[in-house]
């Protein structure tokens, strides 16, 4: 029997890979580059281990239901690590707040800020777990094929005031502007402007107090490299430097999937996991509804890119929390000019990965491996030349970081290397260089997202960031619920 391919193996691939094969479909996982991962690849480097993307882990439970639907302990495969605390928020004015599980303790900082606030926060939370039981809990693995799926949600959209921003609904709550920014600048680890994006993704904050922040012992790679393993043991065939350049139909089916070495694979479904514009425009551009959905997506707004810088120094910085929040001078404002501007602002905020705090065998003794990333327009937003560009913020960054959060940093350089909104173009083949594909914003969610299966090439399903429920690994691992689902039912 013909083989389901699943095409590009980042974790929503990864996870619907597992899924059709645990549930007796023998699957065919194609990924183009050498190493699985997607936008969770690693860099490798004079002893230094890079991940290249995700590092907060979020959501265990939707991860290990992979192993335990296919028999399988989580823990023989993957070794999950709490940390504490969930991220360290720094402002310019050396404000600091520690943001962990411990409602006391949270409690205790919001009051530093602003007494009236804990009470405001109280009710924050209150309304974010509601978001979170609604909004995750129940529509997060459901997929939207028909308007009627939307209707069907519309009372409880409303009842939550989704048409709302997520800065706008935490600041009905919260008074201080710090703790504003506390509180709403999560939607942005999913590329959505907490100015424009649905106050329904106030549900991470939910989210993580629910199940805490968790990162893999040996990094995010090591995450990707149990779910390779348990796929492979229960008998699915992953190909690494495998590109699929082109679907072959015959009428509104595809019959095969055409590779760049020139092989031709027969298949009975393809699920793509690969950048959504990039599956119609390049694998399906010689069909008409490649044709007409290519149009039609490129009229969506696509989330912001990012600037990743990795680093590796020959000092730990044991200063530094695992996740730090750099905030810069400017917040909304300068939110505004990364998802509107054409030009890169002067300043930035920053995310600092430092995994060595959580785990040391990431970097050689008494060195540390580091990323941070600031957001950036994508290409379409601002057509600049990261070729210069980048090196030119490297370099304002690191001098940023050395005077304020690491000192000594530039002397202490072993290696570094930079990822621009080239490189999620040309390696991710991501639309205009977006980080996490399609902007969601409400009239993007849900229905009005690419649905997790075509309504016209009836054997196509997609899966990842493009489609419903949207990007973070909590989202893709739940896109590949839903559209499993979808294609179980038509294959089994
Ligand atoms: C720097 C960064 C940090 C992030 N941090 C977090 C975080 O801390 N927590 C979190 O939850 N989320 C985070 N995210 C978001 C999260 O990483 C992504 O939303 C998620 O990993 C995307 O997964 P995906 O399944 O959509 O596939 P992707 O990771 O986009 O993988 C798609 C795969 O398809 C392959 N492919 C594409 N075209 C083809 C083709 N023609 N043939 C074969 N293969 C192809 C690609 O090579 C790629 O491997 C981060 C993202 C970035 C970029």
């Amino acid at each position: 029997m013909d083989k389901t391919v699943v095409i590009g193996a980042g974790f929503g691939g990864l996870a619907l890979a597992i899924r059709l094969q645990a549930n007796g479909i023998p699957t065919l996982l194609l990924e183009q580059r050498d190493k699985p991962g997607g936008r969770a690849y690693v860099y490798q480097d004079q002893g230094f281990t890079f991940d290249a993307g995700p590092t907060v882990i979020t959501d265990p439970t939707a991860i290990e239901e992979l192993f335990t639907l296919a028999g399988r302990r989580m823990a023989d495969y993957v070794d999950l690590l709490p940390v504490t605390p969930f991220y360290r928020l720094c402002w310019e004015d050396g404000q600091v707040f520690d943001y962990d599980n411990v409602q006391a303790r949270l409690e205790a900082q919001i009051a530093r800020f602003n007494p009236r606030d804990v009470e405001g926060y109280r009710r924050f939370y209150a309304y974010s777990r509601a978001v979170f039981k609604e909004g995750y809990l129940k529509l997060g693995t459901v997929p939207f094929l028909s308007f009627r799926d939307m209707v069907r949600a519309g009372p409880q959209l409303a009842r939550l005031q989704a048409w709302r921003s997520v800065y706008s609904m935490v600041s009905q709550f919260i008074e201080n502007e710090q703790l504003r920014q506390a509180f709403s600048f999560h939607s942005l680890l999913v590329g959505g402007n907490p100015f424009a994006t649905s106050s329904i993704y106030t549900l991470i904050h939910a989210l993580e107090r629910e199940w805490g922040v968790w990162f893999a012992r040996g990094g995010t790679g090591a995450l990707v490299a149990g779910m390779v393993k348990l796929f492979e043991d229960l008998g699915g065939e992953l190909a690494l430097n495998a590109e699929v350049t082109r679907l072959e139909t015959t009428g509104s089916q595809i019959d095969a999937v055409q590779l760049k070495d020139g092989r031709c694979i027969p298949c009975r479904a393809v699920a793509s996991n690969a950048d959504v514009v990039h599956t119609y425009e390049r694998l399906l551009g010689h069909h008409p509804t490649g044709i007409a959905r290519t149009a039609s997506l490129k009229r969506k707004r696509m989330s912001n890119s990012l600037f990743v810088l990795y680093f590796g120094l020959n000092h730990p910085h044991p200063q530094l929390a695992h996740h730090t929040v750099c905030f810069g001078p400017r917040y909304q404002e300068l939110i505004e000019e990364i998802f509107h501007g054409n030009r890169l602002a002067d300043d930035f905020s920053l995310y600092l990965h430092a995994p060595c705090v959580t785990d040391p065998s990431l970097a050689p003794p008494g060195c540390g491996s580091f990323y941070v990333l600031a957001p950036v327009p994508h290409l379409g937003t601002a057509d600049l030349d990261w070729t210069v560009e980048g090196p030119r913020l490297r370099d304002r960054i690191f001098a940023y970081l050395e005077a304020r959060y690491m000192p000594g940093l530039r002397s202490q350089l072993v290696t570094h290397r930079l990822f621009t909104p080239f490189d999620f173009r040309d390696q991710l083949g991501a639309h205009l260089g977006s980080a996490f594909s399609i902007e969601p914003i409400l009239r993007q969610s849900a229905w009005f997202r690419p649905h997790n299966r075509d309504s016209q090439i009836s054997n196509l399903y997609l899966v990842g960031a493009g489609t419903h429920p949207g990007a973070g690994i909590p989202g893709v691992i739940g896109s590949a619920r839903a559209t499993a689902g979808l294609m179980l039912e038509a294959l089994c």
